[in-house]
């Protein structure tokens, strides 16, 4: 029997059971595709990253005495389409039996199940051996519950899987010490310069320039500084250890004009390439913290793990759980089109303006500036949620859909009408004021609703709620905001209407 055994750009899981032992009637089978490269426009750092990764992973295969029958871009022979590829491949190579990984993308799982019932061979499917849930466990988790909390479930996994657990109870006497986490970072604590790789990727950039790849953002040719093999990928999970996770917590909502990653870990896309498992990522932090526990508080760890193994495990079942329907939801039915700057970061709004370039240049922004600040500005002036969430797929390193979605559309664009979140999260700019320093250099003026120099963020946030209010007439965790609102004097909420039209309708302007 010679069996055929696809390995997708995101399944670099080196510790899989598949690559146990070497078996000579088996070929792994790895293509970099137009299929990928083309179903959104990406940030190139994210191609480069994808295919860089892959390449390291076949060549670590190879010398471990797989057979990899690998496709570059560049490839002559590379048909670009996945079911092309994977069936001259089951000729050419006699192929009696094809195998593969349970892709996490909606599309390419259809896709497969089409390949394979296209085969005239036999065709099974494996897990990835990666996350920590099944597809459908948090379906089964919520069954018949009408609220999804986010809550619950982690309080679920953290007892399942003993994490920062004594006996039944949190370490810490305490779940969640979200209440802790909200420092505002006033260069207090300084901030170790990051991790290292620095490759030289002018190659694949020729390669990719010929071969006609459309990509948009920036690249460090000669510095390119994500890891792209396991063996770097360890190096990062230890440098935050060592370095970052001591105030991970402190500083995990703040934002600073001068810091782009502050304490953040950069391990997701290390993660959802799959070359790090989440499981290894949350032992190794946890137990960094217990050999470490005089210096390092309870409240950093717990804010990590909430990420990982709640956040992470989370928006995955939601997506397996609402897919496909989720990906063309737009609840409050908001249809404008993005603005040029987010192709540019030309803005006078200094958040956005700070946010929208360090994403066109690092491939990277942290939660919060992808949350409260692009995306509560996407949602003020009502942006469509299928051109926001083509550009948060885009532009980030570790935009997959599987997270990409629920967290844009979902978390971020409340599209999907509080499946995910609540309530939707927008703000004013006060809010960002207090979390970052952009306010102190912004062109417009924090505190003002009227007027030139008024912050946009805020005349739209009251516009936004008065012509959204009827979709959440029932939203109890809405009513605060309703009501203010409501006392709100007429005139001045005409003024803040009209103002809010303008902003809309002129955003380059802006
Ligand atoms: P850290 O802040 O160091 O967090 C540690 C890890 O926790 C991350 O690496 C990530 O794996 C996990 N994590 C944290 N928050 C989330 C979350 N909400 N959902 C899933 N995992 C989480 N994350 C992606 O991996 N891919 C995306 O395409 C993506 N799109 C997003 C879009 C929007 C609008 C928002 C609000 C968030 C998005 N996130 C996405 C979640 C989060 O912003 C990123 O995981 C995080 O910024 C990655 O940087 P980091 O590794 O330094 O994270
Ligand atoms: Fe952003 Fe408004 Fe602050 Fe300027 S003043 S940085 S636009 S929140």
């Amino acid at each position: 029997m010679k069996k055929l055994r696809l390995i997708l750009g995101d399944q670099l899981n080196s510790q899989h059971s598949w690559l146990e032992e070497v078996d000579e009637n088996t070929i792994y089978l790895m293509a970099e595709m137009r299929q990928e490269t083309d179903y959104v426009k990406h940030h190139i750092q994210k191609v480069v990253a994808f295919f860089l990764s892959m390449r390291n992973f076949s060549s670590e295969l190879q010398s471990k005495g797989h057979e990899v029958v690998y496709f570059k871009i560049s490839s002559e022979n590379n048909l670009h389409d996945l079911e092309k590829i994977i069936t001259t491949c089951v000729e050419e190579h006699n192929i009696t039996k094809f195998e593969y990984q349970l892709p996490d993308e909606y599309r390419l799982d259809t896709q497969l199940k089409t390949i394979c019932s296209n085969l005239k061979i036999e065709t099974k499917a494996f897990d990835t051996e990666h996350f920590y849930t099944s597809r459908n466990e948090l379906t089964e988790f919520f069954e018949g519950k009408k609220l999804l909390l986010m809550e619950n479930f982690y309080r679920m996994m953290r007892k399942k899987h003993h994490v920062l657990m004594k006996g039944s109870q949190p370490e810490g006497d305490q779940w969640n010490f979200d209440k802790d986490n909200r420092l505002k970072y006033k260069g207090q604590d300084p901030i170790p310069n990051a991790a290292t790789f620095n490759q030289n990727v002018e190659e694949l950039l020729e390669e990719l320039e010929k071969a006609d790849v459309t990509t948009f953002g920036k690249i460090n040719v000669k510095n390119f500084n994500w890891p792209t093999s396991r063996k770097e990928c360890l190096e990062q999970l230890d440098y935050f250890c060592k370095n970052l996770l001591i105030h991970f917590g402190d500083y995990e909502d703040a934002m600073h004009t001068d810091e782009k990653f502050l304490f953040h870990s950069r391990l997701s896309f290390a993660m959802n390439s799959k070359m790090l498992s989440p499981k290894e990522v949350v032992e190794t932090v946890v137990a960094f913290y217990h050999k470490n526990q005089d210096e390092i508080a309870i409240s950093q760890v717990e804010g990590f793990v909430r990420q990982v193994l709640g956040w992470r495990e989370y928006v995955r079942g939601i997506y397996w759980k609402e897919m496909p329907n989720y990906s063309k939801m737009n609840e409050l039915e908001n249809q404008n089109k993005l603005p040029d700057f987010y192709w540019t970061g030309k803005t006078k709004m200094n958040c956005m303006q700070k946010s929208i370039s360090q994403s066109l240049e690092e491939a990277y922004a942290h939660h919060i500036q992808r949350l409260m600040i692009i995306g509560n500005f996407s949602l003020l002036t009502q942006m469509h949620p299928d051109d926001v969430d083509a550009w948060y797929l885009g532009v980030y390193i570790d935009a997959i859909e599987w997270v990409e979605l629920p967290n844009t559309r979902g978390m971020s664009q409340y599209a999907d009408g509080g499946i995910l979140a609540t309530k939707p999260y927008v703000s004013s700019g006060s809010y960002i004021n207090k979390m970052s320093n952009y306010c102190a250099s912004c062109h417009y003026k924090v505190k003002d609703k009227f007027g030139d120099k008024a912050c946009p963020f805020n005349t739209l946030y009251w516009n936004f709620l008065d012509e959204k209010k009827h979709y959440f007439a029932n939203n109890q965790r809405m009513g605060m905001m309703l009501n203010m609102l409501k006392k709100m004097n007429p005139d001045e909420l005409a003024k803040i209407n009209e103002k809010a039209h303008h902003i809309i309708e002129n955003l380059d302007q802006y």
